[in-house]
């Protein structure tokens, strides 16, 4: 496994993340337990921020579907960072910490009634509105709250990112965004002009995720520049803002190669400016919204071994006591993580096993054959960069109850987000009356 971030090993042999023994971390706070380096999280704002904002004055969206606690809006915010949601619970969270409304992007395909009444009423900066439904709702929601709203549209700018299938979205099919290349994103940018409460400031669109391919951006940067060129000829309208999405890719395993944060900005702002230029337009701000690369390689999960398996000439299971519930990513997008045995990080790997997780489902696999020192029950597993999509996706599938987060730095360790406990499952259900407890022995041979 990769040593990230603040990762080193101590001279016990054990893995420390943040100035803090994993295995300390795993019997104080019990296992799974997802660990966040704030270090690094904080690192990984700061190179955007650096990048992105200081180098060319655009702004950095951190995207909150990556990882969103109240904690995290508080780095966020001190951070300078500004927020991009998804949906009215993440703008809830993002209220209840306080995070300031006017650094809040509102995105979503299918935004419902409410969430954008939400939104106006706590006067969010932009709302990205998806599709022409949305825009004429939107319209009439903030004439009734008598508020005048920018907005930024999301296109679909046809842009394929080297990346997983299933998380590419930049293509004309896609649920996300209008489409540039038929026609409809130039009559949705005209409607949009002529509604009274609505104020376009700016064009969205989002290419993929895990991108590795810098071209990608620039090509995007063609396609939604070469657009805005036809767009002013035909409206006079001209984008003051134009924001690029997320997408840039992290390390996960030895396949992949980041690129750095400054040569993504270093090759898409100044494409824009030339682009820009070339057709004879304003300059637009460029925006991005990274989320897995900043909250992504700052996570760590930390597992107990349960059960060795061994299937001689076959395969040996090593099961531990998290999996699908806590990181759904290998079995929804087959994800390849990293893994070290966090008791032993100075041990060398000596036999080639699988980890799987304890859900009923076979497809519960975190990691298909990985080199480990001979895994024996009571080791503690480190997967690493999980910080992004894994508790976010989490879920309490075989009620299972979802694990505790610690925030470590510099030999602090501090819950930001507190273990369920068994009656935080029970929590929501509910028993009819009918089916009450007195009620038990009559209905056996009730009819
Ligand atoms: C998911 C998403 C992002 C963040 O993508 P990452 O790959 O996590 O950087 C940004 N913008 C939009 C619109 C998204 O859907």
């Amino acid at each position: 496994m990769k040593l990230q971030g603040t990762m080193r090993i101590n001279d016990r042999g054990h893995l420390e993340i943040g100035g803090c023994d994993t295995v300390e971390l795993a019997e104080r706070f019990g296992t799974p337990l997802y660990v966040l380096d704030e270090q690094y999280f904080r690192q990984n704002c700061r190179n955007y921020n650096r990048a992105f904002m200081e180098k060319y004055d655009g702004e950095v969206l951190y995207a909150a579907k990556t990882l969103l606690t109240l904690a995290i809006c508080r780095i966020i915010a001190e951070e300078g960072l500004s927020l991009d949601v998804v949906s009215g619970g993440e703008l809830y969270t993002a209220k209840k910490a306080r995070f300031p409304m006017e650094r809040v992007y509102f995105h979503g395909n299918n935004k419902s009634a409410d969430e954008l009444k939400l939104a106006l009423e706590y006067k969010v900066g932009r709302i990205i509105v998806d599709n022409q439904y949305e825009l004429l709702m939107l319209n009439k929601l903030a004439g009734e709250a008598g508020v005048h709203v920018k907005i930024m549209l999301r296109l679909t700018p046809g842009v394929e990112a080297h990346t997983h299938e299933y998380i590419k979205t930049g293509q004309i099919d896609s649920k996300f965004g209008i489409v540039i290349e038929n026609g409809q994103a130039m009559e949705i940018i005209k409607q949009a002009m002529a509604l009274e409460n609505i104020q376009l400031t700016g064009l969205h669109c989002h290419i993929g995720s895990q991108i590795f391919e810098m071209e990608s951006y620039t090509h995007a940067a063609e396609v939604m520049l070469g657009f805005t060129a036809l767009v002013y000829q035909e409206t006079g309208w001209q984008p003051e803002e134009m924001n690029f999405g997320g997408g840039l890719g992290i390390y996960y395993t030895s396949a992949d190669e980041p690129q750095p944060v400054s040569k993504y900005a270093d090759m898409l702002v100044p494409a824009v400016q030339t682009l820009a230029k070339s057709y004879g337009l304003i300059t637009p701000r460029v925006l991005v919204e990274p989320g897995r690369s900043i909250s992504g390689p700052a996570g760590t999960t930390l597992y107990t071994v349960g059960s060795v398996k061994e299937i001689p000439g076959i395969r040996t299971y090593v099961a531990v006591d998290g999996g699908m519930g806590d990181n759904p990513r290998p079995a929804l997008y087959q994800s390849r993580y990293e893994a070290l045995l966090a008791n032993r990080a100075d041990q060398q790997p000596e036999e080639t096993v699988s980890i799987a997780g304890k859900c009923c489902e076979s497809g519960d696999m975190l990691i298909w054959d990985i080199n480990l020192p001979a895994p024996a029950p009571g080791d503690i597993l480190a997967v690493s960069s999980t910080g992004a999509y894994n508790y976010s996706m989490s879920m309490n599938y075989n009620r299972l109850p979802r694990p505790a987060m610690v925030l470590v730095r510099d030999g602090a360790a501090d819950i930001i987000i507190a273990r369920e406990t068994y009656d935080d499952l029970i929590r929501n259900d509910m028993v009819p009356e009918r089916l009450g407890e007195s009620k038990v022995v009559r209905m056996a041979g009730a009819n």
